[in-house]
């Protein structure tokens, strides 16, 4: 009898890759993807604790999960990554009928688990060590690194692929409950990421995105050498069949010069840096216990659009911060105003169990007043996003062929491989650009002439006789998985291949 899984991932990069690589493991112990959770005989949940809303959204699935698991007491429901790890067995205590409780560095264990619960053994907690009460070592140790196999049915197209570079976190913002769920920072070797990413071109790989809660504080020391980023991007760039290589998410103290020239001196890497400011107020990044000022933060802005004119540079911004005055929000606004972000994700401060701010500091900024700021600076970003597009009006683009178009994707059209759909890509800078060309340029990188633009995305024409003439193999269906990325750090992909 086949034995069927479903996933369901919400949060980050992180989450999406974790779940590839459970799903990769669970397949190889003979376990297909199902159609939907109702036909499945195992559904998980890959979930995030960044904000309560993320966790929300996963009691409520866990209560609708429970019909079914009532009608079939077999059916095996596991809840991953970090609000395992951060709740743990109060998972249990509000959800019983939960079978697998397993944390972002347990994720390992998740197949031998998945057949002792269906062996009859009973309910399993698996989480890491807390970050109090244990030597560093212990703690990081319970954090088993875990990226051994790769699976192309998960990833956001089979083209494109994440690699993790470093897990955990070391940085402690106040607000943040990422080094509390995702433990101690620890870089992966620079030997395993490169060996990984020549398996992941091999495969027919194109563009690779390199992630770390602080991809450029990466750093690994051997025999008296320390690989830093730009370094790896270096042996990376190297790579044949590899055509872009991006990496998310940048610390801004650590922005430092040689990756800035990396950037621009590296062909495949994508001029686009993510490198979250938080806040424009001083105040502010002191009660966030960010370790920079917007002094230090505008120091390294200007390093950046020296060497790097063309480059998008983003950011996260959270309003409503504990203590938050109508002064330092405007703080935030102008920052958002003058700075020429391409975007911007803004977040609604959402206290989190077992940080500092939650533990210190009130949470006194009235919903409402979150609410009306978090519209004024999308408003805000919204402007100056269209300001940036519009310069790029008339220009050429290479673009990598993602998918459909949200819209069309919307629409659920079906054209057939020959037939005109609108497409969507990224240009070299994140830009998203749509355009009607055939189904088959999926996955190809082709130049468009860009003819209009609006705040988030360009649209344009496929220059004449540029497509390249790269074949695509069938990508393989996206089924068995669920995925939202409402509370994703960064944008969901434009848009999924096509299904077969
Ligand atoms: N280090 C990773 C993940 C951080 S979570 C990264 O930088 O991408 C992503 C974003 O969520 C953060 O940059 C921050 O803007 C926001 N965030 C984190 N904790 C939050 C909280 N408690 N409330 C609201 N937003 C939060």
């Amino acid at each position: 009898m086949t034995k069927r899984l479903w996933i369901e991932t919400v949060g980050c990069q992180m989450n999406v890759l974790d779940s590839e690589l459970v799903v990769a493991a669970l397949r190889r112990q003979g376990w297909e993807l199902a159609r939907d959770g109702s036909q499945a005989d195992a559904v998980f949940y890959n979930t995030c604790s960044v904000r309560q809303h993320a966790e929300d959204k996963i009691y409520s699935a866990l209560g609708r999960i429970r019909l079914e698991k009532a009608k079939r007491p077999e059916l095996v429901v596991g809840v991953l990554g970090c609000m395992a790890q951060k709740d743990q067995d109060l998972v249990r205590r509000r959800a019983p009928w939960v079978d697998l409780v397993v944390g972002p560095g347990q994720l390992h264990q998740v197949p031998a688990l998945v057949e002792a619960v269906r062996a009859g053994g009973g309910p399993r907690l698996e989480v890491s060590l807390d970050r109090k009460g244990a030597s560093r070592e212990a703690i990081a140790r319970s954090f088993e690194s875990y990226d051994p196999d790769r699976d192309p049915a998960m990833r956001p197209t089979p083209f494109q692929a994440f690699i993790r570079t470093q897990t955990g976190c070391d940085k402690f913002c106040a607000f943040c409950v990422v080094p509390h769920v995702r433990g101690p920072e620890q870089a992966r070797a620079p030997d395993t990421i490169v060996a990984e990413a020549r398996k992941l071109v091999a495969e027919g790989c194109r563009e690779v995105t390199l992630i770390g809660q602080t991809v450029n504080s990466y750093r690994w020391a051997d025999g008296g050498r320390t690989t830093r980023l730009s370094d790896l991007l270096l042996r990376l760039d190297a790579l044949d069949g590899l055509d872009r290589i991006k990496f998310v998410t940048n610390y801004p103290r650590d922005m430092t010069d040689d990756l800035i020239t990396a950037v621009r001196d590296l062909p495949k890497v994508c001029h686009y840096l993510h490198v979250p400011a938080q806040h424009g107020s001083d105040a502010v990044l002191t009660r966030m216990k960010r370790g920079y000022t917007i002094g230090d933060y505008m120091e390294m802005l200007g390093r950046i659009r020296e060497t790097l004119p063309e480059a998008a540079v983003t950011s996260d911004f959270i309003v409503g911060y504990c203590g938050e005055t109508d002064a330092e929000f405007q703080a935030t606004l102008d920052l958002v105003r003058t700075a020429g972000f391409k975007n911007s994700f803004i977040f609604k401060y959402s206290p989190r169990p077992g940080t500092k701010a939650h533990e210190r500091l009130a949470d006194d900024v009235p919903e409402e007043t979150k609410k009306e700021r978090n519209r004024v600076l999308l408003e805000a970003q919204e402007e100056a996003s269209l300001a940036g597009n519009l310069r790029f009006i008339g220009t050429r683009q290479r673009v990598l062929v993602e998918g459909l178009s949200a819209r069309d994707e919307r629409r659920e059209a079906d054209p057939g491989p020959e037939g005109t759909a609108q497409l969507a890509g990224r240009t070299m800078c994140d830009r998203i650009v749509v355009f009607d060309a055939p189904l088959r340029l999926v996955g190809r990188i082709v130049d468009v002439e860009i003819h209009a633009a609006g705040a988030w995305s360009l649209s344009g024409v496929v220059a004449d006789g540029l497509a390249e003439a790269v074949p695509l193999e069938d990508p393989p269906a996206a089924c068995g998985t669920a995925l939202d990325l409402h509370d994703i750090a960064l944008p969901r992909p434009a848009a999924r291949g096509p299904e077969v």
